[in-house]
């Protein structure tokens, strides 16, 4: 029987550089693939090419590091069988963390910490599911809009605002708002600004 297998991008070993868990170190597995197509998509990592490798193989690799938190990232995680892999590395002591565009409904049974970052559409499911939701803002951003998810931060989901690629002009925006609405965070890219890789 065939080996479930897995389009993987690449795997290194850094700190989360955002989010509510920034600057901790991890292990970043980022699947190849992701067909939301937003604009301003900073990843070449959304493309579909990627190496194929059995979820034996991934942990063999993850395995190579000293770490025990795993980053299962993209491109788009969900738009592969991510479920076996992350079900393996659990019975392996790891703590895993995904982040994921929350746009299907996905088994996150596995998942210790599920960060969505909605685009274009996003699941209520998979909302549900968040422990945190990082929204990315710029100045085109429809502020109404955004309401919809402070109820999530009320249900002690941590939501935060991340100024799109880092623009002081985002920046100035997503404290204005944070400062109304004192129960959101701010995420800002730190392994951009400092260079982390
Ligand atoms: S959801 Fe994320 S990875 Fe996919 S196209 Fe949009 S920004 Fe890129």
């Amino acid at each position: 029987m065939p080996q479930p297998c897995l389009k993987v991008n690449e795997i290194f070993y850094s700190l989360q550089g955002e989010g509510p868990h920034t600057g901790m170190p991890a292990v970043f597995l980022r699947l190849a693939g992701c067909s939301m197509n937003c604009p301003f998509c900073d990843t070449k990592y959304a493309a579909q090419t990627g190496k194929e490798m059995t979820n034996e193989e991934i942990a063999a690799e993850l395995e190579k590091y000293p770490c025990r938190n795993v980053i299962i990232t993209g491109g788009e995680p969900t738009e592969q069988n991510f479920a076996p892999l992350a079900r393996l590395l659990k019975n392996r002591g790891w703590c895993i963390h995904m982040e994921s565009n929350g746009a299907q409904d996905a088994d996150v049974s596995d998942i210790d910490f599920l960060v969505i970052s909605p685009k274009k559409y996003v699941s209520a499911n998979m909302l549900k599911k968040a422990h945190a939701i990082k929204i990315v803002i710029g100045q085109d951003t429809d502020l109404d809009d955004l309401q919809k998810y402070f109820q999530y931060a009320k249900e002690k989901t941590v939501v935060c605002l991340q100024p799109e690629s880092n623009k002081q002009e985002n920046i100035d925006l997503c404290v204005k708002i944070i400062k109304q609405n004192p129960f959101l965070r701010l995420s800002l890219q730190t392994h951009k600004m400092a260079n982390i890789r």
